[in-house]
């Protein structure tokens, strides 16, 4: 599986429809400082489900990532970015040889996700990639000075980089929820044994009145 192309309309600098088309050798962005490079990465992450506003390097909201206009260009009222992946090999487990993953925001906060053009949830595409590497948390996205976070990470932190890489926390997130699950269902139980504990207490003097 592979990422085989990025595409982004009216994402930060992107005011033009831009295609980034990538093969399985090296490509390279390169440009001027502030030329906009780092934006590619942020719609990447961005499309991958990103909610946090400032790790995308945005000021207070998401309405921040749209195209906001420039001297001789309008600002514009939606954003959009797609990224499609090569899945020939069946990498994710779906019946598709190519998937497609898009998000749209509307200037007025209205925030659309797509899987091969299908509307989804975040969940769907969180799900999609959850052990795959390619997470909007997961280290196939490397920014400026993730590597030192890396390093100076916790153990904690740096244990579940390890279990994401290892492709086992998709089960260990299955655990919690069963967990989870099993203390309610044990809190029910106790529940309707009181219930029954009441009950029974009403039994023989029920019995009595019965006979008589
Ligand atoms: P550096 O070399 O410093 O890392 P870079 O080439 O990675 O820079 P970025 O930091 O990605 O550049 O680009 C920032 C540019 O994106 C700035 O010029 C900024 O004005 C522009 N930009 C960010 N958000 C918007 C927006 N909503 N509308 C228009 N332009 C935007």
């Amino acid at each position: 599986m592979y990422l085989k192309e990025i595409e982004i309309l009216g994402f930060k600098s992107f005011a033009d429809k831009t295609v980034i088309t990538l093969d399985n050798d090296v490509t390279c962005v390169v440009g001027p400082n502030g030329s906009g490079k780092s934006n590619v990465v942020d719609a990447i992450r961005w499309v991958l489900g990103e909610q946090s506003v400032k790790s995308l390097r945005g000021d207070n909201s998401m309405s921040d990532f749209i195209f906001s206009g420039s001297k001789n260009r309008n600002p514009l009222n939606v954003a959009s970015v797609m990224l499609t992946f090569d899945n020939s090999d069946h990498y994710v487990n779906m019946p598709y040889n190519e998937i497609s993953v898009k998000r749209r925001l509307y200037r007025n906060g209205e925030n659309e996700y797509f899987i091969n053009g299908e509307k989804v949830r975040l969940k769907d595409v969180t799900e999609l990639f959850l052990d795959t590497g390619i997470g909007k948390s997961s280290f196939s996205i490397i920014g400026q000075g993730d590597i030192g976070k890396i390093f100076s990470s916790s153990n904690l932190e740096r244990r579940s980089i390890l279990e994401e890489a290892a492709g086992i926390l998709k089960y260990k997130t299955r655990r919690e929820e069963a967990l989870r699950k099993l203390d309610k269902t044990d809190d029910n139980i106790e529940r309707i044994n009181d219930i029954i504990g009441e009950l029974e207490q009403r039994v023989e003097p029920l019995r009595i009145q019965s006979e008589k």
